[in-house]
């Protein structure tokens, strides 16, 4: 039996008049190859899937809540600075409102402590990005400098304090409200897991960080603090100008991007967090915002200022000393609003990293997913565009060729070969010559559909099973 097209690896697209057999000769012969006869077609789905996994990723580079939760066990397995602890649910009740604890092991009782929040609104990516950023470098060793802060002072993040709206890429949560108008009051399940964080760190200073809306009128960076007037302690609140300068000041050193002054007065809603935390719990409270999506700088280039800006942080906590009597000060305030909004401290349980991680559970398809995306994260988008332009060219051909050259599907080709084989053995047992049969090459059925080269069928001759 001759080796038919059908043994070939690749399936061809016909575009000339040439029998599938005879050309199928022709390569085999050594003839030039056109790239479209050359595409294994078998590969086309798994390409085009490749693609498709792909094109998310290279479209934005904005985590998602299961790929942080990843980044987060994985950071933890990799460094001893990292700790992460679960504060609660989400207001849907799928997501877990994590917490990262930064601090060195050897001195955990540290007085100075930075509270950081990311994306309460979860269309403003940019620090939780910063955030998570920060952290891969920390566990890959490539920050010895904060290794080194953190022997003077430990900063708790939460990178995303609305993961429902986070996934959902809305503003409010998974309840539809505000995160940012709920301090003080505390309806929302987020708020609460966090201020009950807040209550058992006792931080000396909270950082918000935020991005402005395409709507807002303000399209710049900017650090706010209150006005001087603004209820709470007056020291504290100059303390929090203080650090407003300085941070300021540093960013644009470290970054050469300009940070503006804001002071928010006596008309600001005081359920905003920043607000809340320096008026109501009497601790250093900042409000840090990025420029918009449509201002002109790429995601990248604010994630890079976030993160400088988190940076900042935590080396002035490590550093000034202002911070050592602020800590002494914000005691005393936090003890009175230990009972604010009614809500007790935390059991802050940090989570083994490594053995959660080994304990995640995993199904076969999202490993697969997980190292195919993986994969196709590290190749460049023009080579994607490029495949894909392929793929669809490819894809596009039967539609402009003729129809006598279309290639078959294996299914119709094997259920045509069955046919033929039936009639054959039958068509002997009517004529009783089990020596020899009618080619089914001259059959009338092959002759009139001339869609395939029938020699292949003709040189296969059936045998009786
Ligand atoms: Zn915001």
């Amino acid at each position: 039996m001759t080796k038919s097209r059908f043994d070939h690896p690749f399936r061809t697209f016909t575009s000339s008049g040439l029998g599938e057999t005879a050309k199928t000769q022709l390569w085999k012969a050594g003839a030039p190859r056109t790239i479209d006869a050359r595409f294994p077609r078998t590969l086309l789905p798994i390409l085009l899937l490749l693609a498709l996994l792909a094109a998310p990723v290279q479209a934005d580079q904005v985590t998602s809540y299961s790929q942080m939760v990843a980044r987060l066990n994985r950071d933890a397995v990799q460094s001893p600075l990292i700790r992460i602890a679960a504060l609660g649910k989400s207001s849907s009740g799928d997501r877990t409102v994590w917490m990262v604890r930064l601090a060195d092991p050897s001195n955990t009782s540290t007085p100075r402590r930075a509270f950081i929040l990311c994306r309460q609104h979860g269309d403003e990516p940019v620090s939780t990005e910063a955030a998570l950023a920060l952290l891969d470098d920390i566990a890959s060793g490539k920050r010895p400098d904060i290794a080194g802060e953190l022997k003077h002072a430990a900063v708790y993040i939460v990178p995303m304090v609305n993961p429902d709206g986070a996934d959902a890429q809305t503003r409010n949560s998974g309840d539809g409200a505000d995160l940012n108008r709920d301090w003080g009051m505390f309806h929302e399940p987020e708020t609460r897991a966090v201020y009950a964080a807040f209550q058992a760190i006792r931080p000396q200073v909270v950082l918000d960080m935020h991005s402005w809306d395409e709507g807002d009128p303000f399209r710049g960076y900017c650090l706010e603090a209150p006005r001087a007037g603004n209820p709470g302690d007056a020291l504290i609140a100059q303390a929090a100008r203080d650090l407003q300068q300085r941070g300021a000041e540093m960013l644009k050193e470290k970054t050469g991007q300009e940070i503006a002054i804001t002071n928010y007065g006596l008309d600001s809603d005081p359920t905003l967090c920043h607000r809340f935390f320096l008026e109501k719990a009497g601790v250093v409270s900042l409000l840090f915002e990025t420029q918009p999506d449509d201002a002109g700088q790429s995601l990248a280039r604010r994630v890079a200022v976030a993160q400088s800006a988190i940076n900042w942080l935590i080396a002035d906590v490590a550093s000034d000393p202002v911070w050592g009597q602020i800590a002494t000060r914000t005691e005393k305030h936090l003890a009175a609003a230990q009972t604010a909004g009614g809500i007790a401290p935390a059991h802050l349980a940090f989570i083994d990293a490594a053995r959660e991680a080994e304990t995640m559970p995993r199904s076969p398809l999202g490993t697969a997913a997980r190292i195919v995306r993986n994969a196709a994260r590290r190749i460049p988008s023009p080579v994607w565009w490029a495949l894909g332009v392929y793929v669809l060219l490819c894809a596009a051909r039967p539609i402009f060729t003729p129809r006598s050259g279309l290639a078959e599907s294996y299914v119709e080709i094997s259920a045509r070969r069955s046919r033929k084989r039936r009639r054959a053995v039958s068509q002997r047992i009517r004529s009783g010559n089990t020596a020899s049969y009618k080619s089914p090459a001259a059959s009338p059925l092959t002759a009139k559909s001339g869609m395939i080269g029938s020699e292949d069928n003709a040189d296969a001759p059936v045998r009786s099973a």
